[in-house]
């Protein structure tokens, strides 16, 4: 078993990947930190902030670390969000300011202009000489309003592009009256769980730490 400690303060982020890892019969286990570390995010990519974020964590505990950065990109607003996300609009801001400071700035476009891609990039940083990355993306769109409680961040006016009523119906996943046009992610928690950018790239962990563990 790795066992490894999550190098983020979101507690959102910390449910997500306790219940992903939870669920896979991984040989992964990750756990929260003992204490937060304040790590300046001055990458250029997701990659370059989930390294900083994992070393300054594996500098401070010397123990096996996960970091992760995410964010959304919009196509209309290139270089506004994306690794700047969670600081979008500026500081002293709430989730719920940067929604409605999204859809503000949206607003004049039309839904073929909406679209949107939420990126995770996960580092495992296991010791200066092995550190691995893996990436996950999930497409989508804008909505011009907002839809939903769960999740955080923007989910509440990201629809995912994949996601079809139907078929979360035969899937047994629970839609209580929705429409086609409100399927954000923060109705539908149970699907964004097995579907998100942070699900994908922790499958690819899984999958290659299971391989390398086999090897051995
Ligand atoms: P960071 O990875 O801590 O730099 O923060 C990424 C930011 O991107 C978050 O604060 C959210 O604003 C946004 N974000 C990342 N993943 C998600 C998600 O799954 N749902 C909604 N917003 C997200």
């Amino acid at each position: 078993m790795l066992e490894l400690t999550l190098a983020s303060g979101n507690s959102h982020k910390a449910e997500e990947f306790k219940k992903l890892f939870l669920s896979s019969e991984s040989s992964l286990s990750v756990n929260k930190s003992p204490k937060q570390i304040d790590v300046a995010e001055t990458g250029l990519t997701y990659a370059e902030n989930a390294y900083l974020k994992a070393k300054a964590y594996y500098d401070a505990f010397k123990r096996p670390v996960m970091s992760d950065d995410s964010g959304l990109d919009v196509r209309e607003l290139p270089g506004e969000l994306g690794v700047h996300s969670a600081r979008f609009g500026g500081d002293g801001l709430t989730d719920s300011d940067r929604v409605n400071l999204l859809l503000e700035k949206l607003k004049d476009f039309p839904e073929e202009r909406r679209e949107a891609t939420f990126t995770c990039v996960l580092c495992f940083y296991l010791g200066p000489e092995e550190t691995f990355f893996f990436e996950g993306k999930l497409k989508g769109k804008i909505i011009e309003f907002i839809s939903g409680e769960k999740g955080f961040g923007y989910d509440p006016i990201f629809v995912p592009k994949d996601v079809k009523l139907d078929e979360l119906k035969t899937q047994g996943i629970e839609i209580k009256g929705l429409r086609e046009e409100s399927l954000t992610l923060a109705n539908i928690p149970s699907w964004k769980e097995l579907h998100s950018h942070r699900a994908k790239a922790v499958n690819q962990a899984i999958k290659f730490f299971k391989e390398r563990f086999a090897k051995r």
